[in-house]
């Protein structure tokens, strides 16, 4: 069966679409930290980060530089933070997390409550923002 995310870079599931390229997708967390929240995940469905191909996953680092400082040109912030869990969902990512201190990226914080305009205007402005 496809995962969630798989499921969201075929369209099947609606995300709030942030960039893509042949081989990654950025879309903005539904339950995010911050506001700007993103994950960045590679279109080959595979579980654990370090199971990538060694070249993929320099990649997907190249791609998430990418979209982190399109991140920091529209949310305030000291720095993006770069977090990788995986406990949730088994497809690889990465969070991309606006943070102006360690406590931004608690993930027993409570989340960022945003409506679907917010969400929408957001990654359209994130997106602009990539060079
Ligand atoms: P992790 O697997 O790294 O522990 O956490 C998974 C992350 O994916 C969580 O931050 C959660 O909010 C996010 N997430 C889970 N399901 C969805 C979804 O259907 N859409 C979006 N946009 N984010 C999701």
């Amino acid at each position: 069966m496809s995962s969630i995310f798989t499921k969201i870079i075929r369209g099947e599931i609606p995300c709030y679409k942030v960039a893509e390229d042949e081989k990654f997708f950025a879309f903005l967390d539904i339950n995010p930290l911050k506001k700007g929240h993103t994950l960045i995940i590679p279109k080959e469905e595979v579980d654990y980060i370090f199971d990538l191909d060694e070249d993929l996953l320099a990649e997907m680092m190249v791609f998430s530089r990418k979209i982190a400082l399109a991140i920091e040109k529209v949310v305030p912030c000291n720095r993006i933070g770069v977090v990788v869990l995986g406990l949730e969902v088994p497809h690889a990512h990465i969070h991309l997390i606006p943070i102006d201190s360690e406590a931004d990226v608690r993930f027993s914080n409570p989340r960022e409550q945003m409506n679907e305009e917010e969400f929408k205007d957001l990654a359209e402005r994130i997106n602009k923002q990539i060079i």
